[in-house]
């Protein structure tokens, strides 16, 4: 793998480890517990490698990595916002973390509580009226909401509506939520803006419309300024309009999903409240509905009593039933409640007015440089072409792997699958001008380059520490696992 080799390949064959300390009356207690039930008749066949090369090995690969502890990180589209440490702190409270989710309601009030309220400010920021913490991540929050669409058709005795319709900007995961609930997916032209095309959505309208998915503001960082309209021509042709909530960071407290007609969406709590997401999970994706589907909402549901007293109740019959065991992955619920309770109201707002307003500096930085497609003013995100620099011979991944030579991460790339070359970049809103300007200046300096020396770019990175992988054969066949080698 590398000039210093793999962990297990710096074992210390004659033996340099100490050991760990134990007691011999532990060790009896523990082999007397455990004789005949999972005592291991040989030790396990780890690599005997000293501590202080266990420590050296994960911090020299730690710092071959990117992260946001060493610079700014623009990928857009999962809505990075800055993770406060003070909430890790919350989530890893022993009285929080170590509530064993069989416990009797009566013992775990403070948890429900926390869960309850928490439920009360989704509401709250989403203007909604109901809602579940069960969904472990977005793409689960969408399949929860659309099993609820179509409990609520099929209790209605509309039997007939299987379609669901989304826009050619959607994030992939809407679709397959769609196929994995065995509706056939419909997608429609976004217009020359980049925004629903009413003519296409009312052509796409039937009475076998389930429903219709939106991002809002959408995958290209514009806001949907038709969404009413988009509401009630879908709610016209009966059928229900479902938010994916992952882009709220530029909506928190400013406007309500809710108000603008949609039925149900889902939060993307590891995008937008505070869990960081690079690690790929756990994460949480509640859903938020109006009254109308709570009856489907997945049980059981925090309930409070005449006493004030918190239970959970699962007498729900219309209920599309558990999507989650017990009441979702509570270390992302934790850290959102600090998250939204510390900032409260005012404080989320300007996090969201400071997301938006990154978006625009940086963008007025860099947009003569660089091809705007769909040219409305972003919010949170915004997507630009490489397209001028692919005639030059560097593509979009080009100029994305030279970021990493100037000292940064790179944007998404690629995505939405609208814009050729794509670079969808999303400052964090706690970055300060400093650091947008460094970017907006590397940006600048790369595009110049694509003019001038175009084989820089193309050959980048020249200073990581790895250069061009195989990105596919490494997500497919990750290699991540100790085995030790055959004895014998
Ligand atoms: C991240 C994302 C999703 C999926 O959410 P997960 O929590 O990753 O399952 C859906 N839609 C959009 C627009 C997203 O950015």
């Amino acid at each position: 793998m590398n000039e210093e080799g793999l962990i297990f390949e710096r074992e210390v064959p004659e033996g340099g480890c100490l050991p760990l300390p134990g007691d011999e009356a532990t060790d009896a207690l523990a082999e007397s517990l455990l004789a005949g039930v999972a005592l291991r008749a040989q030790p396990a066949p780890l690599p005997d490698v000293p501590e202080w090369e266990v420590v050296r090995h994960f911090t020299r690969l730690s710092q071959r990595n990117w992260g946001v502890d060493t610079g700014f990180y623009p990928l857009g589209s999962c809505t990075m916002k800055h993770n406060p440490r003070v909430n890790e702190v919350a989530a890893r409270l022993p009285g929080l973390a170590r509530v064993h989710p069989d416990q009797h309601p009566a013992q775990v009030q403070g948890m429900l509580r926390l869960l309850k309220t928490l439920e009360e400010a989704l509401a709250e920021i989403s203007g909604m009226d109901a809602v579940t913490l069960q969904p472990p991540a977005g793409a689960q929050g969408e399949l929860t909401a659309l099993l609820c669409f179509q409990a609520y058709h099929r209790s209605r005795g509309d039997l007939g509506r299987t379609r669901i319709i989304v826009p050619d900007s959607s994030h992939g995961t809407n679709p397959a939520s769609a196929a994995r609930c065995g509706m056939t997916v419909q997608t429609i032209q976004s217009n020359a803006q980049g925004l629903t095309d009413l003519s296409a959505l009312d052509a796409a309208l039937d009475d076998t419309v389930a429903g219709f998915m939106l991002t809002n503001p959408n995958t290209l960082g514009v806001f949907e300024p038709q969404v009413e309209e988009v509401c009630r021509r879908v709610h016209g042709a009966g059928g229900l309009v479902y938010c994916d909530g992952a882009n709220m960071n530029a909506l928190v407290g400013v406007a309500r999903p809710g108000d603008m007609g949609f039925d149900a969406l889902h939060f993307n709590v590891h995008k937008t409240f505070s869990t960081p997401h690079g690690g790929g999970g756990p994460g949480a994706g509640p859903v938020a509905v109006k009254r109308h589907l709570e009856a489907f909402l997945p049980v059981p549901r925090i309930v409070e009593g005449a006493d004030g007293m918190l239970r959970l109740d699962s007498e729900y019959p219309q209920s599309i039933g558990k999507v989650h065991s017990f009441s979702g992955n509570i270390g992302p619920l934790v850290r959102a409640y600090a998250y939204i309770v510390n900032h409260g109201p005012l404080g989320l707002r300007e996090v969201t007015e400071r997301a938006v307003l990154n978006a625009n500096y940086l963008l007025s930085r860099v947009r003569e440089a660089y091809d705007l497609p769909y040219a409305s003013p972003p919010m949170h995100e915004f997507v630009l072409s490489a397209d001028r620099q692919k005639a030059l011979g560097c593509r979009g991944l080009d100029v994305a792997k030279r970021l990493l030579d100037y000292g940064f991460h790179a944007p998404t790339v690629y995505f939405p699958l609208i814009v050729s070359e794509a670079l969808m970049i999303e400052p964090t809103e706690t970055e300060t001008k400093r650091s947008l300007d460094a970017f907006a200046d590397a940006l600048l300096a790369i595009a110049r380059e694509c003019e001038e020396q175009p084989d820089l770019v193309k050959e980048a990175p020249h200073r990581a520490y790895a250069a061009r992988l195989d990105e596919v054969l490494a997500a497919r066949r990750l290699d991540l696992r100790y085995e030790p080698e055959e004895e014998g």
